[in-house]
Parts: structure tokens; C-alpha cells; sequence
């Protein structure tokens, strides 16, 4: 074995370290590049589509429920900051009911697990249907854990009067199969599955199916083979909550 010098045993230190330096930060060069081509790719795949409607100040409200108040109370030129003030029903805009919000059930929304929020989408097309019945092509179509979305286009009444007073219902024959499909969320594009006395609304509750109301935009799912669905509410301690309901689709 060859001795060396104090000194050549420094130099070889430093030629050691600068070679383990330049090698790591080769390292991570080569990993922010791949990790940015590899982000790149995966926005390029994903596409995006709202379902929410707008929260705005005196927005649409199903009747009998208090007005929706979004101000500004803070400015910044008189006050240093911009704050806005909302006070919200949690039945505006669109939003998730949980069984609490018409059966006897003590789960309030911020306790329920978020992956009853996301999941696969199911889209039903079932325009032009006063009461949406059934049909024997949904065996094939609807399956467990599904998060079905009908669409009835009746979001383009949304703000006339007719969006709360004159929609669409869904049988029970239809609630019955979905409840036995196990699907883990019904979204629509209207306010309400049903009327007085809401018996689909509790039908689905009894079973555990989330009800998803006031979407809109769906119309853009129409030619979409397969998506996910994400509609997050806010961790409120409340029996249902407004929802920035989003369609994720692989493009
Ligand atoms: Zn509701």
C-alpha cells in the first residue's frame, strides 16, 4: 500500500468531496428535470371541469330558506387588508346533504371520511324526463362505490323561479336501484331529488348515499367516456356544506 503525504491525503479528501458534491448535485438536477417532465405529462392527461355554481351575493335559494349575504366589510385603503363577510344556508349554490339533514342521524359532515367525497363518475343522461324512471340499460352502466350523475339539464333554469317549483323527480323505482347498486353518491343539476314529504331524499339517506345538488355544467360530460368526480366540503360541523364539485377527466 502506498503512503501518502499529509498532504496528498488532504488533496484527495478535497478531490472526494468535490466529486460527491458534483455528483449529487448532478442527482438532483436530473430529478427536478424528470419531476418537472413528469408533472408536465400528468396536466397534459388531466382535464378539469367545474360543476359548481357561483357563490354571490343574494344568489338563488331554495324556498323558504334565509338569503345568502357575501359583502366586502374590510377595505384596504380605509382599513390596511380586503376581507369578505358571507353568511350561507348550507343549501345554496351547490352543496352535499348528509342523512342528518332529514333523518335521525347525529354524523355531522366533518365527520364523514373524505373518500365518500371522491370517487368514480357515472353519467346518466335523462333529459327530458319529468319523473326519471329506471331503466334496464343502467344494470350494465351503474356499478358499487359510484358517484351517478344525472343529467337533466334542468341547471338552465337555475335563477328563474320554475328551477325550484317545477323539477324534475326521480322514481322510487330508480332510488331503489341505486340503493341496491350501493353507489356512494347521487349528483344532480337540479335542487332537490323529490318534493314534500322527500321521501327519495330519505330513502337514500337510510342507505347512506350522499345527495350532490345544483350542479351544473354537465352538458361537458356528455361525450366523456370516463371521469372522476371530487366535491370536497368544508370541514364544518353542520349536516351539509357547500362543495366545489369537479369533474377530473383523463385526456
Ligand atoms: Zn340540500
Amino acid at each position: 500500500m502506498v503512503q501518502l503525504s499529509p498532504i496528498t491525503k488532504r488533496l484527495k479528501k478535497s478531490v472526494e468531496l468535490l466529486i460527491g458534491e458534483r455528483y449529487y448535485y448532478l442527482t438532483i438536477a436530473y430529478n427536478n428535470d424528470s419531476r418537472q417532465i413528469k408533472n408536465r405529462e400528468r396536466e397534459r392527461m388531466k382535464k378539469f371541469i367545474d360543476l359548481s355554481q357561483d357563490i354571490i351575493n343574494h344568489m338563488p335559494v331554495y324556498p323558504g330558506d334565509g338569503d345568502v349575504k357575501l359583502y366586502q366589510d374590510k377595505y384596504l385603503d380605509k382599513d390596511g387588508y380586503t376581507s369578505f363577510y358571507l353568511e350561507i344556508g348550507m343549501h345554496a349554490g351547490t352543496h352535499i346533504d348528509t342523512p342528518m339533514h332529514l333523518i335521525d342521524q347525529k354524523t355531522f359532515i366533518n365527520e364523514i371520511p373524505l373518500h365518500k367525497f371522491a370517487g368514480k363518475g357515472c353519467f346518466l343522461d335523462v333529459r327530458n324526463e319529468k319523473v326519471i324512471e329506471y331503466k334496464q340499460e343502467y344494470e350494465n352502466l351503474v356499478c358499487k362505490d359510484e358517484i351517478v350523475i344525472l343529467y337533466t339539464n334542468h341547471s338552465r333554469y337555475y335563477g328563474k323561479e320554475e328551477y325550484y317549483t317545477d323539477h324534475p323527480v326521480i322514481s322510487a323505482e330508480l332510488a331503489d336501484f341505486l340503493i341496491e347498486k350501493k353507489i356512494k353518491m347521487l349528483g344532480i343539476d337540479m335542487p332537490s331529488p323529490d318534493r314534500y314529504p322527500f321521501k327519495i331524499h330519505k330513502k337514500m339517506f337510510e342507505n347512506n348515499i350522499l345527495i350532490m345538488e345544483n350542479l351544473t355544467n354537465l352538458s361537458e360530460l356528455l361525450e366523456t367516456v370516463s371521469f372522476d368526480v371530487i366535491a370536497f366540503p368544508l370541514k364544518i360541523k353542520a349536516e351539509a356544506s357547500m362543495v366545489r364539485a369537479v369533474a377530473s377527466i383523463d385526456v
